[in-house]
């Protein structure tokens, strides 16, 4: 499996691909490497993955260079990245450990958090080393072996990065294999005890399908096509700044960017403006040229599958006020769309490119039933004054931010609604999901 440079197309390196046999002896390992790891004190568990850790920190740089270079993303936004899940997983192991304390309900009842055995860890490349890391940290901690299959689109960080867990943990408890979808939906049809997943919709359903026959338990973190409503009152230039931001994120890669934004009629020239005026100073170009802060598209069909939006809504009447098209066949220049309408692609599906795409509300209830008209549910932002509570209190997503973007801080659960998926990382609650609730009476 060959991974390129998505800014040149550069050949970075080549992994093998993993096949059945491979999969069944790297499944056999992390059975019988399981039994002994959910033997240790949990308090051990997380010290060894502590330790593991720790020789990440000598690698930091390196290996946000390599995330630059594999998905494209500067420097900055890959040194965050790669900080952020070495430095918090500590904190992180921490967390799981208190939140898988057995708990005593009384009359001689006792709740434990059981190890389920084999977690099955598939992930995406959009944040190849986060949305991974976030789930194998409390499913080790709760005493069950991983294995990891990252996206094909980002094999070399995934590999450069977790190599320590297999090196620094005991063998067979952190395992990683490659390959593409094949090779994850051989890992799904395995006897792995947990499947959590991050990744689009579609693949989330065929994984529920193949899953189903066994009851295998799920965790799907999926993806997103998250409003935003601009109310009359809201203040303009945090509404706009917000817009531009959360948009152009990862390159709009991200899965709860903002994808359509609803604005109040009597404010929506002078929040058009202001977006465009913000928009305008987004530079495109590669992870290590100077003040670049949109990368270049995942791959020719990310690339083609924005392009393709873009057209239809400018076929079906949208008005593109910058931007619009796409450069070298890599990058698509920051792009704000206004007069979008339900009938356009970018309203329904993710369009996951640096993509402003706002349309114009001249009622609230109308505004909301837009925004929740849409069978994602991941994330949601309303920016106003008075009433923005009872806007917010409306909408149908898992994750809901008032004058800010969705997600929370400190120990908020990650959590999608409808089908953005079930099952969540993050919080006590979702540590626990990595574990059999086993009900103790005496
Ligand atoms: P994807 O669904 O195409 O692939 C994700 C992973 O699934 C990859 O490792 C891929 O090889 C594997 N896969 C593909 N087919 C499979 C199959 N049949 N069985 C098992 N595994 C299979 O997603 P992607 O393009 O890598 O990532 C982008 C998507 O992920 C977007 O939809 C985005 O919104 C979503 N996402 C969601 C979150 C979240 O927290 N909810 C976070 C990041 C990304």
């Amino acid at each position: 499996m060959k991974s390129y440079d998505p800014s040149n197309g550069e050949l970075l390196g080549e992994l093998p691909v993993c096949d059945q046999t491979q999969i069944t002896e790297t499944l056999q390992h992390a059975k019988l490497a399981a039994k002994s790891w959910r033997q240790l004190n949990i308090v051990d568990r997380v010290d060894a993955i502590k330790v593991a850790y720790q020789q990440m920190l000598d690698d930091e740089d390196k290996l946000s260079e390599l995330l630059s270079r594999e998905m494209g993303k500067d420097i900055r936004r890959a040194a965050g990245e790669v900080g952020g899940a070495i430095h918090s997983s500590a904190y992180l192991a921490d967390e799981a450990m208190t939140a898988l304390q057995t708990q005593r309900l009384g009359y001689g009842t006792e709740l434990h958090y059981k190890a389920l055995g084999v977690v099955a860890v598939i992930s995406p490349w959009n944040y190849p080393v986060m949305m991974a890391n976030n789930l194998i940290v409390p499913a080790l901690v709760a005493g069950n072996s991983v294995i990891l299959k990252p996206s094909e689109q980002t094999p070399l960080i995934a590999d450069a990065f977790f190599e320590h867990l297999s090196k620094h943990l005991p063998a067979g408890v952190f395992n990683i294999i490659h390959g593409d979808g094949e090779v994850g939906e051989l890992l799904v049809k395995s006897d792995v005890n947990l499947i959590a997943f991050t990744g689009s919709q579609a693949v989330g359903k065929k994984i529920m399908a193949a899953a189903a026959s066994q009851v295998k338990r799920l965790l799907m973190e999926l993806g997103g096509n998250d409003p935003m409503i601009v109310m009359s009152n809201a203040n303009i230039e945090q509404a706009a700044r917000f817009a531009v931001g959360s948009s152009f994120e990862n390159a709009g890669q991200m899965c709860t960017s903002t994808e359509r934004i609803y604005v109040n009629q009597t404010i929506a020239d002078q929040f058009e403006q202001r977006v465009v005026a913000i928009a305008s100073q987004y530079k495109t170009g590669a992870w290590n040229q100077p003040g670049v802060n949109i990368g270049p598209i995942i791959n020719a069909h990310q690339y083609a599958k924005i392009i393709a939006h873009i057209s239809d809504a400018k076929e079906k009447g949208a008005q593109v006020l910058l931007g619009g098209h796409g450069q070298d066949q890599r990058y698509i220049q920051p792009t704000v769309i206004s007069q979008v309408n339900r009938n356009m692609k970018m309203e329904h599906e993710e369009t996951f490119g640096p993509v402003v795409s706002i349309t114009r509300y001249s009622n609230i209830d109308q505004a909301i039933e837009w925004a929740n008209d849409s069978n994602y549910g991941l994330g949601a932002a309303v920016f106003g004054t008075e009433g923005v509570e009872a806007v917010a209190s409306q909408l149908e997503a898992g994750m809901i931010g008032i004058n800010q973007g969705p997600g929370g801080g400190g120990d908020a659960p990650w959590v999608g609604a409808k089908q953005s998926g079930f099952g969540f990382h993050g919080s006590a609650e979702g540590h626990r999901q990595f574990a059999q609730v086993s009900v103790l009476s005496k």
